[in-house]
C-alpha cells in the first residue's frame, strides 16, 4: 500500500544492506548512497518520504547533509548515531532532523520509527486545502498561495516570471542556482534560451527588491554559478 521512497545513507555496506532488505520487504522504495555528497545529490534527485542519515560519512558528514537538506525540504530526517557525542551534537545543534536513533538498533525499533514519521508527515500534508505559503526575508514577504508580494507592505508590481523566479530563490535560501537550472525549472526542460535570458529577469527582480540594486544584497551573483538569495 505504501511504496513511498526511502533513502539511506549509510557507509556502513553490511547495515547499509540490512537496512535496504527491511525496508524493501515493508514495501518501501529504497535508495542509497554511501557518502554524504551522493545522498545529497539523490535527496534533490528521488524527493524521498523519508531520510535515514548516517552521522558519520565520507566526503561530507551527516550533520552537514542535514543543514543543508532542512533548509530545502521538510522531507522527514531519521538521523543515525552511533556514540553519545554524536547524539549530543544531533540533538544540540539543532539541525532540523525529525528524530534520532542509536546504534546499535534492532531493525524492529527502526521501522515501527520510520512508520511513525511517515504517517505524520502524511497527516500534515492532508489537509484539504494546502495551507497558506508565505515567504519572508526581513520586509519583503511573498504570499505564494495568494501570488502577492510585498516590499515595506507596499505591494510589489512583478511580473509572473519575476514572482516564480523571487519564489524559487526564497523557497532555497542559502542554496546557489545555476543559469541552466533556473531556465529549466522556469522555462521548462524544453525550452532552448539564452542563459542571458536568467540575467535580465534577475536585474528587473533587483530593481524591485533590493535596497541598492547596484549593489545587491538580497540576490546575490555567485561569478561562475549563478545566483543566490541571502535574505
Ligand atoms: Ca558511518
Amino acid at each position: 500500500m505504501h511504496n513511498q521512497a526511502v533513502l539511506v545513507v549509510e557507509d556502513e555496506e553490511n547495515l547499509l544492506e540490512a537496512l535496504r532488505y527491511n525496508l524493501e520487504r515493508e514495501g518501501y522504495q529504497v535508495h542509497t548512497a554511501q557518502d554524504g555528497v551522493t545522498g545529497l545529490e539523490l535527496a534533490r534527485q528521488v524527493r524521498p518520504e523519508l531520510v535515514l542519515l548516517d552521522v558519520m560519512l565520507p566526503r561530507l558528514d551527516g550533520m552537514e547533509v542535514c543543514r543543508l537538506l532542512r533548509r530545502e525540504t521538510d522531507t522527514p530526517i531519521l538521523m543515525l548515531t552511533a556514540k553519545g557525542e554524536e547524539i549530543d551534537r544531533v540533538v544540540g545543534l539543532e539541525l532540523g532532523a525529525d528524530d534520532y536513533v542509536t546504534k546499535p538498533f534492532s531493525m524492529r525499533e527502526l521501522l515501527a520509527r520510520v512508520r511513525a514519521m511517515l504517517r505524520r508527515s502524511r497527516k500534515q500534508g492532508d489537509g484539504a486545502a494546502p495551507p497558506n505559503r508565505v515567504l519572508r526575508a526581513g520586509d519583503l514577504e511573498l504570499d505564494v498561495t495568494g501570488h502577492t508580494a510585498r516590499l515595506r507592505n507596499e505591494v510589489l508590481d512583478l511580473k509572473p516570471r519575476e514572482f516564480e523566479l523571487l519564489a524559487l530563490l526564497m523557497e532555497h535560501r542559502g542554496r546557489a542556482f545555476t543559469r541552466d537550472n533556473i531556465l529549466e525549472r522556469l522555462w521548462g526542460h524544453d525550452y532552448i534560451g539564452d542563459p542571458r535570458t536568467v540575467d535580465v529577469h534577475i536585474r528587473w527582480l533587483r530593481e524591485k527588491i533590493e535596497p541598492d540594486p547596484g549593489h545587491p544584497s538580497r540576490i546575490i551573483t555567485i561569478r561562475g554559478v549563478g545566483y543566490r538569495f541571502e535574505g
